[in-house]
């Protein structure tokens, strides 16, 4: 019970030494009154005990010892009736109190105590004798008032371990967890009762670049003031609402949730959605510095259309999502548009799924060269699919519903798997062949546990090099200090894997903390290999800046999208280590790569 429940060891502790008196002085009693066996048997609780109070105090498990203890006990119990006759069952009675009060409820527990109690009372009742009473009730007394004891604290200590695990360490507010059983019950009631309650999905905008510009703590300090003005927006308990019960919730790092419930007209969900816009955007005093923030809002009714807390809480996102594509800093209802967009996604996701079942994914290479456009130094491995269901649609807008859908780890084992199967195809030809193959990595894996195991299992199964390997990452799927996606990085990189920030400049990486990152290449986004020569273009310059970075912190760049020569020779001249694009080459099949290049002799 102890090592179940966490339950404090001074608490414990304690326990176990009152309860060591008794029993301690019990054994005492019988030794000194010549009853040897029951004396030794006591004194062995005794042990058990205070074994049990060792392992606590070390904060080891003392399951054992507690099983010692109840053993102890009724070998007690078989020595006394064998040595006392029918009273001995005395001692049998503090085992059965203790496993009460440690397998059932506090109640029940104390309803078959004070019934045994009374029992034994009225048991002694024939002989009588103050002597006799008083040693039936003394010991059973003791053992209740302990054992009730014991499982009050229990009991009040795993209430504070609840409310720990429900509340946002940060801000103090719900989390997550807390938050979806709270809304499912709303979500009942609303429904039940046919009242109008609304959820308000909220994330701030480019809160990423707080952290960067600022700081970790800085961006901290940053979200319990948000957390406070959104508390402040629904304690107002104005006439908006019949009856403010209400609640705010962090969800993960910037995002927050808000509920309002009894609305007299779904009209008042806008007021309320123009005083968060207000409550947010300002200026935040933090330490002495100004920070301005922006958030972005996604609207959802509860509904006969919404049954559950997780339909709900989906649309508000899906709501929210739209507001940041929509420009940012506004807010918007969920609606039929945007009702659409799910299904469709919803399709799309069906369709990834049955491509992934009847095989219907294969792969392309994207050749990758060096300065001259002539020598290839790799390729990265593109999908691509023909099934009907998803015609039309690109890799760039399946990946992220396969993402959103729990998808991506099977796209992503699907493309390493073939990708490493062709790469060993080469190796039997060629096996001095060192050509570098990237493969696109969902930011998913990065919080993968299983991600390392699987990599391995493949690199067994084709026996490939891993440093024939680059694993690339988009920018933006870094968020910042976020330890685990570097321990997963450094995992990566000790097993020899290459690492590539893909889609370089897009995000907001303080180029500082490229040194957090063990990666060993940058790879240039397209838009900026676009803007070269376009001086009205503010992108331009960025390829120059980027080129600069790649050099000072010792990192390979690869220009991706060079669609022109005018690009090319501009890349090439400013030394650029790598480059592909389609004025060099298209993607295109295994077979056509491995006869153009001549990599099969
Ligand atoms: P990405 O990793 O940035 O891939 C480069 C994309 O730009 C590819 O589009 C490529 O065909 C295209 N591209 C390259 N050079 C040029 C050029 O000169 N001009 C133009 N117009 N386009 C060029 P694709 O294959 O449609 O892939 C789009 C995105 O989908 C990729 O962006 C990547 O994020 C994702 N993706 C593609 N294949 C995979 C994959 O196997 N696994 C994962 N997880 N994601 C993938
Ligand atoms: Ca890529
Ligand atoms: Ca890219």
């Amino acid at each position: 019970m102890v090592g179940d429940t966490g339950f404090s060891n001074k608490h414990t502790t304690l326990f176990h030494f009152i309860g060591l008196v008794p029993s301690a002085g019990y054994a005492l009693y019988h030794l000194l009154e010549g009853n040897i066996w029951l004396g030794v048997c006591l004194t062995a609780i005794c042990l058990a005990i205070l074994l049990s109070t060792y392992k606590v105090m070390q904060e080891l498990d003392n399951t054992y010892y507690r099983y010692g203890i109840l053993a102890s006990v009724c070998l007690t119990v078989i020595v006394a009736t064998y040595f006392l006759g029918i009273r001995g069952i005395i001692f049998a009675f503090p085992a059965i109190t203790g496993i009460f009060f440690t397998f059932t409820s506090f109640r029940f527990s104390m309803v078959v105590t004070t019934s045994m109690l009374i029992l034994c009372l009225l048991a002694a009742l024939n002989s009588l004798h103050w002597q006799m009473i008083l040693r039936f009730s003394v010991p059973l007394m003791m053992t209740m008032l302990l054992s009730a004891a014991y499982s009050y604290l229990i009991s009040k200590h795993q209430i504070a371990l609840e409310t720990q695990a429900s509340v946002d360490h940060l801000t103090g507010i719900m989390n997550r967890r807390r938050f979806n059983d709270w809304l499912q019950r709303l979500v009942h009631r609303t429904l039940r009762e046919k009242q109008i309650a609304a959820v308000y999905f909220i994330d701030l905008d480019d809160f990423k670049r707080v952290n960067d510009t600022y700081g970790h703590e800085t961006g901290d300090l940053l979200l319990k003031h948000v957390s406070k003005s959104l508390l402040s927006c629904i304690r107002v308990g104005d006439a908006l609402s019949l009856l403010n019960e209400e609640g705010v919730a962090r969800l993960a790092g910037d995002e927050f949730a808000l509920v309002t419930t009894n609305l007299k007209s779904k009209n008042n969900a806008d007021v309320i959605a123009n005083r968060l816009i207000a409550a947010l955007n300002r200026d935040f005093d933090i330490d002495g510095l100004t920070i301005r923030v922006n958030a972005s809002i996604g609207i959802a009714f509860i509904d006969e259309d919404t049954r559950t807390a997780d339909e709900v809480l989906h649309n508000a996102d899906a709501a929210m999502f739209r507001a940041k594509q929509e420009g940012k800093n506004r807010y918007q209802f969920f609606n039929s548009s945007i009702a659409n967009d799910i299904g469709l996604r919803k399709n799309v996701s069906l369709g990834i799924k049955s491509a992934l079942e009847n095989n219907e994914f294969t792969l392309v290479f994207m050749p990758i060269f060096h300065p001259d456009g002539v020598v290839v130094a790799g390729a990265e491995t593109l999908i691509r699919c023909h099934s009907d269901e998803l015609k039309g649609i690109g890799p760039d807008q399946y990946i992220p519903i396969a993402e959103e859908y729990g998808l991506i780890k099977d796209i992503d084992y699907y493309v390493i798997d073939h990708t490493f199967e062709k790469i060993r195809e080469l190796l039997n030809h060629n096996p001095d062949c060192n050509l570098r193959f990237a493969i696109n990595i969902s930011a998913i894996e990065l919080q993968n546990l299983e991600f390392p195991d699987k990599l391995k299992e493949l690199m067994k199964k084709h026996n490939v090099p891993p440093q024939m390997v680059e694993l690339e990452l988009t920018e933006t799927s870094l968020v910042s200090h976020d330890e685990q996606s570097i321990d997963m990085l450094t995992i990566l990189k000790q097993m020899n894997f290459r690492l590539s920030l893909d889609d370089f400049g897009t995000g907001y990486t303080a180029f500082s903390q490229l040194q957090l990152y063990p990666v060993d290449t940058l790879k240039i986004d397209r838009s900026f290999v676009d803007s070269i020569g376009d001086e009205t273009n503010s992108k331009s310059s960025m390829v120059d800046v980027i080129l600069t970075i790649a050099k000072l912190y010792d990192l390979e760049l690869v220009a991706e999208g060079v669609e022109n020569q005018y690009q090319f020779e501009y890349l090439q001249q400013a030394k650029c280590d790598y480059m592909q694009g389609y004025y060099l080459s298209k993607p295109i099949p295994w077979q056509e790569f491995i006869d153009t290049y001549h990599l099969v002799s």
